[in-house]
């Protein structure tokens, strides 16, 4: 499968089409940004270690009965996937409380919630991914009321899953954005699932090992990446 137009030039990824119309190419980039692309940087071999991440925790997800758009990695730093209509809105679940929620709520960080925390955002980097509810989505028509049960009883079964996957391997997983789309009808896990878009702490130190390190400044972000890759027995290539 080659790349035919590149329709897309996110953050972090870049979409192509391919020759087949439901199939894309999703090149993972070395870019990495934080505070809605108010901070970049290029972090050499984040684009390989991100690819090869997404596709293993996808297969897991999938092997356990979460439909999503991976279709097959094709080299360290490209996927094929399922061509979505993605909805514009971000799922994302809290095991604990950091980040925006404390700033919002001024609650502790690192709070243990009593349940999971379910949120949903509207994907707009130029109004700051505002917090949203189930009735703006619907109001807007950004999604059905269906598809929104769906999604985050999706959403749900991926933190069961990941929680231990993670916590097996000494890990906490606090919190992460999923991104879901429809494709012949059906609503696929879309985007990617990597350390950029959770947040993982060592269950022993607490210690940050995900793009918190990129954030705050905290240094050895790719190292991190590839640690939290090797714990959970994955073999990243790099070259
Ligand atoms: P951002 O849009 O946040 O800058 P990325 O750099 O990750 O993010 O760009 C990837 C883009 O591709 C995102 O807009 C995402 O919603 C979209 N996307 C992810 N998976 C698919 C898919 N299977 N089909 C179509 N679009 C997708
Ligand atoms: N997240 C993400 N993309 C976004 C916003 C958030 O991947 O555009 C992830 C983030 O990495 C974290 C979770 O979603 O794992 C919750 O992020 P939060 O709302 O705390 O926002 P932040 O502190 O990153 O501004």
């Amino acid at each position: 499968m080659e790349k035919v137009k590149e329709i897309a030039a996110g953050k972090a990824k870049s979409m192509f089409t391919t020759n087949n119309p439901n199939e894309l190419i999703m090149e993972f980039r070395d870019d990495a940004s934080a505070f809605d692309g108010k901070k970049r940087a290029s972090l050499a071999g984040k684009g390989a270690v991100n690819n090869q991440f997404n596709a293993f925790i996808m297969d897991y997800l999938g092997d356990n009965g979460v439909d999503h758009h991976l279709i097959n990695l094709m080299d360290n730093t490209h996927s094929l996937v399922h061509s979505l209509d993605m909805f514009p809105i971000e799922c994302v679940i809290r095991n604990r409380a950091t980040g925006s929620i404390c700033r919002r709520l001024g609650t502790e960080d690192g709070l243990i919630l009593e349940k999971p925390l379910f949120e949903f955002f509207l994907k707009d980097d130029d109004l700051g991914d505002p917090l949203i509810n189930r009735n703006h989505i619907v109001s807007f028509g950004w999604a059905k009321d269906d598809e929104l049960d769906e999604m985050i009883s999706t959403s749900h079964k991926v933190n069961e899953l990941l929680t231990k996957l993670f916590a097996d391997s000494g890990m906490i997983l606090v919190d992460f954005k999923l991104e879901f789309g429809v494709s012949s009808g059906k609503i696929l896990l879309g985007d990617e699932f990597t350390p950029d878009g959770c947040r993982l702490w060592d269950d022993q130190t607490l210690e940050k090992l995900d793009k918190d390190r990129f954030r705050q400044d905290l240094g050895d972000v790719i190292e991190s990446y590839h640690m939290v890759a090797h714990r959970l027995g994955m073999q990243i290539k790099v070259d």
